[in-house]
């Protein structure tokens, strides 16, 4: 394991209670682990109604609610609206990753965390996407923010999770807890796009379920 120099963690501007987004196990096992070692008031918000098919979503949410309980953190489990992700989806589903539809993506997912922080007494946000080195940072903030600045008194706490070792310990934390590995974002264009790339190169097509961490050589999660 990656030693442990994790800085004691608080919330910005002295908030006191955190939603955390999470978009699945292998990225939130370290950010949950330097939260609770924080001692943060925190629960886990569930929304990602992105994720196909629902084989792949349950597979994320189960292993998110398992490491949830293990840590004894609530985990509140949000709708599975594919019909408006998809309603708001359309018309970019040839755009590349990183692109607008990314945008949307994380803008529809923040969105719905501030909404919920705002109506249940949290006042800080934040969410595990941004410490996969497959995820643009920057965009990814900009939607946390927007999504805060909806509502007085809630903020969006960028902190950069990757740093300190953070991006090691994801995958070593994913490894010992032998999460499912995804092999793709999430959505239906992602899946769409990672087969397309693995039949150009002579690879066979994503079989979801198969991959677990600990079994091969781990990487990080493509989400
Ligand atoms: S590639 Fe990932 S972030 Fe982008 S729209 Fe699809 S699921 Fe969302």
């Amino acid at each position: 394991m990656t030693e442990l120099q994790r800085p004691s963690l608080s919330l910005p501007d002295a908030g006191g209670r955190l939603l955390l987004h999470s978009c699945c196990a292998p990225c939130s096992g370290e950010v949950m682990e330097a939260i609770t070692a924080s001692g943060i008031d925190y629960a886990i918000f569930f929304y990602n109604p992105n994720i196909h098919p629902v084989k792949e979503y349950e597979l994320r949410k189960q292993e998110n609610i398992r490491f949830a309980e293990q840590h004894d953190v609530p985990f509140i489990d949000c709708d599975y609206d594919t019909d408006n992700w998809f309603t708001r989806a359309r018309g970019m589903e040839n755009e590349p990753e990183r692109g607008i539809r990314c945008t949307m993506c994380f803008d529809m997912r923040f969105e719905r965390t501030a909404l919920y922080a705002h109506e249940h007494g949290f006042d800080t946000i934040s969410s595990s996407l941004g410490i996969s080195r497959w995820k643009n940072m920057a965009q990814i903030n900009d939607c946390g923010h927007r999504a805060a600045a909806r509502y007085p008194g809630l903020q969006y706490w960028d902190y950069n999770w990757r740093k300190g070792g953070g991006a090691s310990r994801m995958v070593e934390i994913s490894k010992r807890e032998q999460f499912y590995q995804q092999e793709y974002c999430g959505c239906v264009y992602s899946l769409r796009d990672a087969n397309r790339h693995r039949r150009e190169t002579g690879r066979e097509r994503i079989q979801i379920g198969l991959l677990y961490y600990g079994q091969e050589a781990g990487q990080d999660s493509k989400d």
